[in-house]
């Protein structure tokens, strides 16, 4: 069985500028001051981080982070709601055609890993049609670390299946240097696309398996994924 871990933001869509304003408020409205972001990069971190790593930024104590970070990610959840939407969401070209394709290969199992919280996570793939393709998937909200999440999308995988699941017969497919070291920490398969803030030379520094352009050429992804 072949397990093919999707990365959202900058993989299979754009949410630009959707959820920093929401995080924004969430956390403002918590710490009780305007919290700005700072320079704090989202590209590959969990939601759990770039809140955690925004507050810090903003000189909140740490030990008020740890109190306020479950509070904050409920608060950004609600407040994604309204502000994820058609509107702001846009899926990535040829992503829907590649899932719609992957969907019914026989031995393949999608599935997600992604730093997303499961709410916005699905509140993002819904905006564009996109949910229906992923059952499951490891999120930020079960771990920080991105690089804890392999195994818990595994567990998912062996559950949904009823199968044992091998990582060497995972695929990460995303969009930054972090998704390749995740799957690199676990010895999957990494394909990286450069249709979020990295182009190809910049991810091809890190080695991934494989690096695309983008998902468009429908030929040249499945052969990346299925090969
Ligand atoms: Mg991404």
């Amino acid at each position: 069985m072949r397990l093919l871990l999707f990365d959202i933001d900058g993989t299979l869509l754009t949410s630009s500028g959707a959820a920093g304003p929401a995080i924004l408020r969430a956390l403002s409205d918590l710490v009780g001051r305007p919290v700005g972001l700072n320079g704090i990069s989202f590209s590959g971190k969990t939601d759990p981080l770039i809140l955690r790593e925004i507050l810090q930024a903003n000189e909140v104590p740490e030990e008020q982070i740890e109190a306020l970070l479950p509070h904050a990610l409920q608060a950004y959840a609600t407040l994604a709601s309204s502000a994820i939407t058609a509107d702001t969401v846009r899926a990535l070209p040829g992503a829907q055609a590649l899932l719609e394709a992957l969907a019914p290969q026989h031995n393949t199992q999608l599935a997600l890993l992604t730093g997303n919280i499961k709410r916005t996570a699905y509140l993002k793939l819904d905006a564009v049609g996109l949910g229906g393709y992923f059952a499951f998937g490891a999120f930020g909200s079960d771990d920080g670390d991105r690089n804890a999440l392999p195994p818990v999308a595994r567990r998912r995988a062996e559950t949904v299946l009823n199968e044992p699941v091998a990582f060497q017969d995972t695929v990460i497919i995303g969009d930054t240097p972090r998704d390749i070291s995740c799957g690199r920490a676990h010895g999957c398969r990494t394909v990286a696309v450069a249709t979020g803030s990295f182009d190809v030379d910049a991810l091809a520094a890190h080695t991934p398996d494989i690096v695309l352009p983008d998902l468009e050429d429908m030929d040249v992804a499945l052969a990346a994924l299925l090969d």
